[in-house]
């Protein structure tokens, strides 16, 4: 676990994606962010988190403002029932929360469209908690690694296992990170065990024949 947190930690301080998501720690943008991703590309969210947030700029703006204008500007994204349940939360936030976001995870779930991956997302990425977070990426890694493949009780696996590798107050590099490496590294059909950062620590990876090398003259 250890040499997989570090080797972790390490990669992701030197190749992390630089996203504009990454560089608020302000729990509204996140969220829009985070239900962005839910269903459509980070290429097109690129496009469409700046324009959205500049017509939007805070959860007050977007729980004021008419269903019909934030469905023109969710317009293009597409599942349009996500713009809808982001106005919903933002409206909560407002009507029972004073306007703040709750931290905690517990808290963030009850928020209208916010599911237990979402809540982790807000809760690490904005208030730095230790919250797991499970999306196909991480799940896929952490079944990799750590070489949990039975069906039964997967996802409950899972989520214990994503919990209990969170190095202490490091939720949101960690968590940041072993997204990064399943979308960059350890993807669905191509893993790429001979270059990734984890592999030492990784029990499918270690299974996988290491690349050969020429041979030296001395060895031939
Ligand atoms: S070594 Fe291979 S299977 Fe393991 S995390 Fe890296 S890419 Fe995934």
């Amino acid at each position: 676990m250890r040499a997989f947190q570090r080797a972790l930690l390490g990669w992701y301080g030197r190749h992390g994606r630089d996203l504009p998501w990454r560089r608020t720690r302000d729990p509204y943008e996140i969220l829009v962010s985070e239900v962005m991703l839910q269903q459509t590309q980070v290429k097109r969210v690129l496009e469409y988190y700046p324009r959205f947030l500049a017509r939007y700029p805070t959860a007050a703006e977007l729980a004021t403002a008419s269903e019909g204008e934030v469905r023109e500007a969710w317009d293009g994204l597409g599942y349009y029932r996500r713009a809808s349940n982001l106005q919903r939360a933002a409206r909560e936030v407002a009507e029972r929360h004073g306007g703040r976001f709750p931290a905690s995870p517990e808290e963030l779930v009850r928020l209208p469209g916010i599911g237990r991956y979402t809540a982790g997302a807000v809760a690490s990425f904005a208030f730095g908690l230790d919250a797991a977070i499970l999306d196909t990426n991480a799940a896929r890694v952490l079944a990799r690694v750590f070489g949990s493949t039975r069906r039964k009780g997967r996802e409950a696996r899972l989520w214990a296992l994503a919990q209990a590798a969170i190095p202490p107050g490091r939720g949101y590099p960690f968590n940041q990170g072993i997204m990064d490496l399943g979308a960059l590294v350890c993807t669905a059909r191509r893993p790429a065990c001979p270059r990734c950062p984890v592999r030492r620590a990784c029990r499918t990876g270690r299974a996988v024949a290491e690349p050969r090398r020429p041979r030296t003259r001395a060895q031939r």
